[in-house]
């Protein structure tokens, strides 16, 4: 018997995103909200909606994640990603592979073949192959778009050297596209999944948060949460579980994110988006970066934006 309304929240990333752009995200997070719903409104599991948007997303050059990875400062994809499943709280991931076209379904193998929860670079990729992964040419991974973001970021930094951190992308200001989605199923489970290239320009080896349980993903019986931003502040504020703590403090999901984004911006320093859902049914998308790219899906509310 169905005992939740389905909720579906993606996000395609926060930061800055170019005018250009802005028209294509809409119709490119409407389209992979639209995946994962259409397994929600048919009784299917939050685990396959979360992993079937990102899915999506990882396979749209638009985004930050998959087919159109950012690159590393010496031009090689290294990716990560995590999912999590709240009612068997079942957690997978993988960091710095380059030969899997989908590293959210690599992460869904790690959770439920191996007995560990993270797996990195080539052992992470021979690991799945046994399950009958794919593996691919990681060149047929990367864009022209990637390549010539790379080119500018390099530009920029020999111009302004130590002002240009990893991430940055001064000249078109153009900073987003890591992809995540939460989701609560008609059972009343909750599961979360996120997706990254990590930030243009990062030294070989950087992991950020999104494979990082607590900080850039989250999922158990209470909430689903995925974040974007610069890695680093996220891991640091830990702010899959600051959120949680929040709603244990007795707020809101609302107020609990922005108590977790106060945190990180107070305590650490930095902006960050996050998305999330609880098993009462509230749902968030919110950011304290200038956009963030994401839709939320219900029975009664469709909202996308790109700000
Ligand atoms: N959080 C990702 C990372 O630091 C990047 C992003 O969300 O834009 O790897």
């Amino acid at each position: 018997m169905p005992s939740a309304n389905p909720i579906l929240v993606v996000h395609g990333g926060a930061g800055t995103v170019p005018d250009e752009l802005r028209s294509q995200c809409q119709l490119s997070i409407r389209q992979a909200a639209e995946v994962g719903w259409k397994i929600l409104v048919s009784g299917g599991s939050a685990l396959d909606a979360v992993e079937a948007s990102v899915v999506a997303m990882e396979d749209d050059p638009i985004f930050n994640a998959g087919y159109g990875s950012v690159l590393t400062e010496i031009g090689t994809l290294e990716m990560d990603a995590m999912i999590a499943d709240g009612c068997s709280m079942g957690v997978g991931g993988v960091i710095g592979v380059s030969r899997i076209k989908n590293p959210i379904r690599a992460s869904r193998v790690v959770m439920e073949k191996s007995p560990h929860v993270l797996f990195f670079g080539r052992g992470a990729e021979e690991y799945v192959e046994k399950f009958g992964m794919d593996l691919t040419d990681p060149q047929k991974l990367i864009t022209e778009r990637s390549i010539q973001r790379l080119e500018r970021y390099k530009e920029a930094k020999k111009t302004y050297g130590d002002y240009i951190r990893p991430g940055d992308d001064p000249e078109r200001r153009e900073k987003y596209g890591t992809v995540g989605a939460v989701a609560l199923d008609a059972h009343g489970n909750l599961a979360a999944a996120t997706s990254t290239g990590g930030v243009l320009g990062k030294l070989p080896g950087r992991v950020g948060d999104t494979p990082v349980f607590g900080a850039g993903t989250y999922a158990d019986k209470e909430i689903a949460f995925s974040a974007t931003g610069v890695g680093e502040v996220i891991i640091k504020s830990v702010l899959g579980l600051k959120t949680k703590e929040g709603i244990r403090m007795g707020l809101s999901l609302d107020a609990a994110s922005d108590y977790a984004l106060d945190y990180l911006n107070t305590e650490i320093g930095g902006t960050a988006g996050l998305i999330a859902v609880t098993n009462k049914g509230e749902f968030v998308a919110k950011k304290t970066t200038k956009d963030l790219v994401f839709a939320i899906r219900t029975e009664k509310q469709f909202t996308d934006f790109c700000t």
